[in-house]
C-alpha cells in the first residue's frame, strides 16, 4: 500500500475493476492436495495469479533441541517468496517482511493444531510463493492448513481467509497487485470457520470505521467460500484415495 496518488483508474464507471471483477468478487481459486511425494502433507493453490506451494513435515524431532516444548508440539511456518515470483527479481532469503509473515502465519496455524497431542516435537510448514500477485499471506495460509490435514495432523478446524480493502474510493474484496499497489487500504483476515474466531487481522493504509466494517463483512463472507473450496479439495483427494484402494 503506497497511498500514492496515481492516474491509474482502478474502478470504471460501471463499477468494474482492472481485472473485470465486481467489488465483491473473489479471484478464481484452485486447490490441489498432496502434490509432493516427500512431504508428510502438501497442497498447491492458485488464487488469481498467485501460485503457492505448502509442504508440511512432522510431527518430528525438534531441531535445535532447546526449542522443544515438553507440553506440546511447536508449529513453525516459514513463508518464502521465490526470487522469480515477482516482476523484478527478488533478493533470495528471509527479509523483515517474510519473517513477520512467517510469525503471523505460525500463530494462526497454532490456534487450530491440537499440539498437546505431540509434546517435544515440531510441525514444520513451508510456504513457497512461486508467483505473487497480492494476497499471498492468506493464500499461503489457506494452502498450509489444507496441507496440515493432508499430513494427518489433528486439528480443530481449517483456517480460511481473504483480504478486503479500499480501492478507487470503494471497499472491495480480494485485492490484486495493482489494487494493492495503488489502492487506499488492504485488510487481510483469516478465521476459524467453525467458531468464527479471527486468527489473523492486519491493515495497511487508511479507511473509515464504516468502511472497515464493510470490508470485514466482505472478507468474512469470502472466507466461508474459501473454506468450502478447501473442504472440496480435501474430499476430492481422499475420495480418489478411497476409490484406488478398492
Ligand atoms: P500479500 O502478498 O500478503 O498481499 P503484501 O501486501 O506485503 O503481502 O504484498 C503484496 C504484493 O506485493 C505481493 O503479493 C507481491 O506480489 C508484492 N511484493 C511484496 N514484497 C515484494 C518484494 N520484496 N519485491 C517485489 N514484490 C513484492
Amino acid at each position: 500500500m503506497s497511498g500514492m496518488k496515481t492516474d491509474i483508474k482502478l474502478i470504471d464507471e460501471n463499477g468494474i475493476r482492472t481485472d473485470g471483477r465486481k467489488f465483491d468478487e473473489l479471484r478464481p481459486i484452485k486447490i490441489e492436495v498432496g502434490v509432493l511425494e516427500r512431504a508428510d502433507g502438501s497442497a498447491y493453490i492458485e488464487w488469481g495469479e498467485n501460485k503457492i506451494l505448502a509442504a508440511v513435515y512432522g510431527p518430528r524431532e525438534v531441531f535445535p533441541k532447546h526449542l522443544q516444548d515438553a507440553s506440546k508440539a511447536i508449529v513453525r511456518a516459514r513463508y518464502n517468496m521465490a526470487a522469480f515470483s515477482v516482476d523484478e527479481r527478488k533478493r533470495p532469503g528471509p527479509d523483515r517482511r517474510s519473517v513477520e509473515l512467517s510469525m503471523v502465519i505460525s500463530n494462526a496455524l497454532e490456534s487450530v493444531v491440537l499440539a498437546e497431542q505431540f509434546p517435544r516435537t515440531s510441525i514444520d510448514v513451508f510456504i513457497e510463493v512461486l508467483q505473487s500477485d497480492a494476497g499471498t499471506r492468506i493464500a499461503g495460509l489457506t494452502a498450509a492448513s489444507v496441507a496440515l490435514v493432508d499430513a494427518g495432523i489433528p486439528m480443530r478446524d481449517l483456517i480460511a481467509g481473504c483480504a478486503a480493502g479500499k480501492v478507487g474510493g470503494q471497499v472491495v474484496l480480494d485485492l490484486n497487485k495493482d489494487e494493492d499497489n495503488f489502492g487506499e487500504a488492504d485488510l487481510p483476515i483469516a478465521i476459524i470457520p467453525k467458531t468464527k474466531e479471527i486468527v489473523l487481522l492486519q491493515m495497511d493504509g487508511n479507511m473509515s470505521l464504516e468502511e472497515l466494517d464493510k470490508g470485514m463483512d466482505l472478507a468474512y463472507n469470502a472466507s466461508m467460500k474459501v473454506y468450502e473450496l478447501q473442504k472440496e479439495a480435501l474430499r476430492n483427494k481422499y475420495l480418489k484415495v478411497l476409490e484406488e484402494g478398492e
